[in-house]
This record gives structure tokens, C-alpha cells and sequence, in this order.
């Protein structure tokens, strides 16, 4: 623990979840209860819900659970003791010194030395815009119509011709070598003669993160000399499949829509027309990572990239990325194998937002691509072009949206629409068989796993036995004595449970009362906290007595037989073999009984 535990309670209890996630969503009251429409996943109807008894959320769709640390965690996107600063600010609790440990806090220091470097290094280009070399920074930006304003907000500026004179400005501001090097910004030269800048001779474009901590760079040759783009390479503040160029700028804007393009210049350029909801990949390809720091802002995007052949693989790649993570796609291309800051100059903003409302949803975009793909009038072409389109549609779960896609890949064939719809649904019935196939083969693999990651993806049901069972075990502690004296903490189905179990054992054992919000401060992996807090949000109800007795023994049982099984296949002689099977044995007769226990 980085911080003394009764300062973490403190801050906790400082900030009440209902109110902290008010701040973020709209509650509304239910009962003890409140439910807001989930900020984790996308939705119509409230399946998030916040208690204010137990202090954590919940989100019956997607499964996402915690307490305040976690909510705050997972939203602005911070680890656990950015979220205990966080919430500390938000209390008005000052921290104390935080209990490091030596490597964290190296490596915590350096994070913070890189970021000031950064700023250092950010302010040292933006003031070479005025020196006579950084001439021709300016003039391409007076090309490129970038108005002063905007530029001065991005903080562009100018990397100098000299190969050292951003590391001569380092060591001036008192970073060390190794500081310097870690930044990526400069490196050794190979003849140990000194340090190199990377960037020279480039219009350079800051990079922040979500926290407007200035983590990175682009630049642009100003000379002709490949790359034309250059980023900062990975370090411990900046990651390209993370960091999306101008997202800082697009959460301010709050919008409901964000527009993904594929460059610097265009998201600068679509910036100044207006269109402020707008980021940019950092030249390399969109993947799942992305789409994780997107799902804190949006759930609709718009995919504008270039109309060349590169973009349009680009976009073609991108939907199914984001399609998958729940994100509501729609897809757009510049006519005239244009990128859209040269639209836009051309065009001007009106028919720049005319461009942008046209975006079709992403199905007709990839059929759109697809007849530019095929010639039509070929037979054998129409045939794959039907196929290829199929296979597209049979992805959808609507078979009313398919309906309308059907019509529109039949039109431009002139086959019928309901025999191509039975081609269709053929491929839909393909996939879906395929699908529970898939499924069955993972629970079979799963069951038969001894590696503890693939045990911890264990059926649904041993998990909600598990959970069922320790928020028992944290209410009563007639149950706890039960239940302890045949589960151990390791015989549950994950880490996060097994710990929890631990955490409730060492409590109940102290009488100590149990508080589902301040229990999970252990927790401060999101995902292990994500899977200790779902047990506090489906707490089981028993009709009658019998009832209870009858689900506590099976899902002992049900623990203790997967556990024994677990241990059997790496027994190493006859002795415990038999142990284990005369356990085994003995758990077939087990039945609880809550009066006589
Ligand atoms: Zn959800």
C-alpha cells in the first residue's frame, strides 16, 4: 500500500459515490438505490446502478463494478494512487508523504521529471519559431492557413537544423543524461560523442494526454526528408497505441460524437474549421487499445479518413475494431482522393459539415466500397460482390437492419431481394453455430485448464457460487464459521476472490464488521476490483431456510470438488491421491445445517 490504510478510508468515506458519480452521469433514485444510464458501456435503458448503503456501482449490463476509488479509476483513466490525489483534491484531505517503495517511487519520479521535461521541451521549440531558422516552420503554417490562434493553443513549434541544441537546452534546465535519454527526445550519438536530438529541422506538434500532461511529439519535415512524420518513440509517459492526437481538446467539447481522422494537420485543420469533437491516430493503425481510452467519452464515431487506398483499408480495418467494443460507427470518405484538410481549404466549412452529416453507418460504407470494388456488370464479379456483402450483413443481430441493407446490395445488382436475404440468413445460421461452437470448446478447455489464468475464466456458474458465498460469509458470521471450515481462501476460483475471502476470513475472524466500500480499497488492480465488488451487488435472497441450507451446501460443494479436481492433476504420490479422493468422497454426503452447525 502506497498510503496508510485509515488515510485511504478517509478519503473514501470524504467522497460519497453517489455524489462523485452524479458529477459524471444522471442518477436517479430507486429505492435505497440509485441507476443511471452506464458510462462503461453503451445503453438505452439504466442498467448502472450506485448504493449508497454499500458505497459501490454496479452495472448489470456489462458487468462493471467497484467503489469510489474504481469509478474514478476508470473514468479518468488513472491508477490507484492518481485516484487516491484525485479524490483527496476533490475532499480537500491533504496527502501525506506517500509510503513508496524505493522503485515506485524511482519510477514515479521519473514520470514526473519526464513530464516537466516535456513542458521544457515543448516551450523550447515554440520559442525557435522566432529564430531565423524556424522561418520555415512559420511559413508552412502560414501555407497550411493554421490561424495564430490555433497555433499557440497546440503550442506547435519548431525543432532547430542543429542536432544538439534541444539537449544543450536540457542540460541547461538541470535534467540529467538519463532523464534526457528516457524521453526519447535525444539520444547517444554512437561514437560516444555526446547526445543527438531526434527531432530536427521539423514543425513539431505537442502530444497530450487526457490529463493535459504533455507526454510526447510529432513532427513534420520541413526539408523534404523521409519520415514526413516522425512521433516520439514509446516511453514511460507516452504509448502510440494509447494516445489519441487532440482527444485532450475533443473531452472538453463534450460532445456526443467524436470524428476520427488520420493526421495532425486534419485534426488541427477540421479543429479551426469548428469541428472541435475531433482526434487522430498517431500514424499508426487503430487497434483495441484505442478504443478503450474512447469508451470514457464516446460512444459514436465517425470515421473520416482519407479516400486513397491506404484510408480506405485504414477505415475498413477500424470498424470492426470498434464495432466489437459496442461503439455505434459511421463512416465517411473525401471525394476526390482528397485528405480532409485539402476538402475543407477547397470547399470550404459548410460543405465540409454537409460532408460530415452524409457519413453513412458503417455497413453501407463497406457495401459502398464494395461495389467500388467489383465491376457490376461482370457476372462473376456481381457473384463475389453478393458473397462478400453476405457475409457483411449476416454480421448484424437486427434482422430488421439487415433488411434494409439486403434491399440496398440487391438494388445495386437487380437480384431479388428475398432470395438474396435467404443467402443471408443461411450465413447468419453459419456463424452463430460456429459461435456456440467456439463457446463450448473454450468451457471444455477451460474445465480441463490447470494454469490459474485459464482456471480464473471458470463457468459463470462456479463464480456466482463463489460471490454468493462470500456475501454471505461477510453478512452473518454463523455462515462465515460454515463456510470457513471447508473453503479455504485458495480453494475459491480467482485471485481476486481468493483474496477477498482472506480479507473476510482475517475480519470476521477479529469480529470485525464488514463494509463493502472500505473492503475493496485493498483492491487497487481495476480488474481485480471490478470482480471483489460484483460479489457485494448480487446478494443472494433465500426464500426459506431449507432453501439457504440447500445452496450453501451446493455451492461448497460445488468450490471444494472443483478445487480437489484441481489439486489432483498435479498429485505426486499415492498418499495424497488417496487423500484427495477420500475427500472427494466425503463431500458427496456434506449437507449444511444452519441449527445444528
Ligand atoms: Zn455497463
Amino acid at each position: 500500500m502506497i498510503y496508510p490504510s485509515d488515510i485511504i478510508e478517509e478519503i473514501r468515506s470524504g467522497n460519497d459515490i453517489v455524489s462523485v458519480i452524479s458529477e459524471y452521469i444522471t442518477l436517479k433514485q430507486k429505492g435505497s438505490n440509485y441507476f443511471g444510464l452506464c458510462p462503461f458501456h453503451n445503453e438505452h435503458t439504466p442498467s448502472f446502478s450506485v448504493s449508497a448503503d454499500k458505497q459501490l456501482y454496479h452495472c448489470f449490463g456489462c458487468g462493471e463494478s467497484g467503489n469510489v476509488f474504481g469509478f474514478v479509476m476508470a473514468m479518468e483513466n488513472l491508477d490507484f494512487p492518481e485516484s487516491v490525489k484525485f479524490l483527496a483534491r476533490r475532499a480537500g484531505i491533504s496527502l501525506p508523504e506517500p509510503q513508496y517503495s524505493r522503485e515506485i517511487a524511482q519510477q514515479a519520479h521519473l514520470k514526473e521529471r519526464l513530464y516537466a521535461l516535456h513542458k521544457d521541451a515543448g516551450r523550447f521549440f515554440y520559442s525557435c519559431l522566432s529564430t531565423p531558422d524556424g522561418q520555415t516552420a512559420v511559413s508552412y503554417m502560414d501555407k497550411r492557413q493554421i490561424d495564430p490562434r490555433i497555433r499557440k493553443k497546440f503550442g506547435l513549434g519548431y525543432a532547430p537544423k542543429g542536432r544538439g541544441s534541444l539537449y544543450a537546452h536540457l542540460k541547461k534546465k538541470g535534467y540529467s543524461d538519463r532523464e534526457i535519454t528516457a524521453s526519447g527526445l535525444c539520444f547517444p550519438a554512437k561514437n560516444g560523442g555526446g547526445f543527438i536530438d531526434k527531432f530536427y529541422n521539423r514543425l513539431m506538434f505537442p502530444i497530450f494526454d487526457l490529463r493535459m500532461n504533455l507526454c510526447g511529439f510529432g513532427g513534420r519535415s520541413l526539408d523534404g526528408k523521409e519520415p514526413k512524420y516522425l512521433n516520439s518513440p514509446e516511453t514511460p509517459i507516452f504509448s502510440k497505441s494509447r494516445i489519441l492526437y487532440g482527444l485532450n481538446f475533443a473531452k472538453a467539447e463534450r460532445k456526443d460524437e467524436l470524428i476520427l481522422v488520420e493526421g495532425y494537420m486534419d485534426m488541427i485543420s477540421l479543429y479551426q474549421a469548428g469541428f472541435r469533437n475531433t482526434a487522430a491516430t498517431l500514424g499508426t493503425a487503430f487497434n483495441t487499445e484505442h478504443t478503450k481510452v474512447l469508451k470514457r467519452i464516446t460512444s459514436k464515431i465517425v470515421l473520416l479518413y482519407d479516400s486513397d487506398e491506404a484510408g480506405t483499408k485504414a477505415a475498413l480495418r477500424a470498424i470492426p475494431i470498434l464495432t466489437k467494443e459496442g461503439f455505434s460507427v459511421k463512416a465517411v470518405q473525401v471525394p476526390d482522393g482528397k485528405d480532409p484538410d485539402e476538402f475543407k481549404k477547397q470547399h470550404g466549412s459548410a460543405e465540409f459539415a454537409k460532408l460530415l452529416v452524409s457519413a453513412d453507418n458503417h455497413i453501407s460504407f463497406q457495401i459502398e466500397i464494395l461495389k467500388r470494388k467489383y465491376n457490376l456488370e461482370n457476372p462473376e464479379h456481381k457473384m463475389l460482390f453478393l458473397k462478400e456483402a453476405a457475409d457483411l450483413i449476416a454480421n448484424l443481430e437486427s434482422s430488421m437492419e439487415a433488411e434494409i441493407y439486403v434491399n440496398e446490395a440487391a438494388k445495386a445488382t437487380g437480384v431479388s431481394p428475398e432470395s438474396f436475404f435467404a443467402e443471408v440468413k443461411k450465413i447468419k445460421a453459419e456463424k452463430d453455430k460456429k459461435a456456440r461452437q467456439d463457446l463450448r470448446k473454450k468451457q471444455i478447455r477451460n474445465y480441463n485448464s490447470t494454469t490459474p489464468a485459464e482456471y480464473k475464466a471458470q463457468s459463470k456458474g462456479v463464480l456466482k457460487a463463489a460471490g454468493e458465498l462470500l456475501c454471505m460469509c461477510a453478512a452473518d458470521k454463523k455462515i462465515y464459521e460454515i463456510v470457513s471450515r471447508y473453503l479455504e481462501p485458495s480453494d475459491f476460483p480467482n485471485e481476486a476472490l481468493a483474496e477477498l475471502a482472506d480479507i473476510i476470513y482475517t475480519k470476521k475472524s477479529q469480529n470485525e464488521n464488514i463494509f463493502p466500500g472500505e473492503l475493496l480499497n485493498s483492491f487497487t488492480e481495476p480488474e481485480l476490483q471490478r470482480q471483489a465488488a460484483a460479489v457485494f451487488a448480487n446478494e443472494p435472497a433465500f426464500d426459506s431456510h431449507e432453501q439457504k441450507e440447500k445452496a450453501l451446501t451446493e455451492e461448497i460443494k460445488q468450490l471444494k470438488s472443483l478445487s480437489l479436481k484441481r489439486k489432483l492433476r498435479s498429485v505426486d504420490s499415492i498418499e495424497a491421491l488417496q487423500e484427495i479422493n477420500s475427500a472427494l468422497k466425503a463431500l458427496e454426503t456434506l449437507s449444511i445445517d444452519l441449527q445444528n452447525s
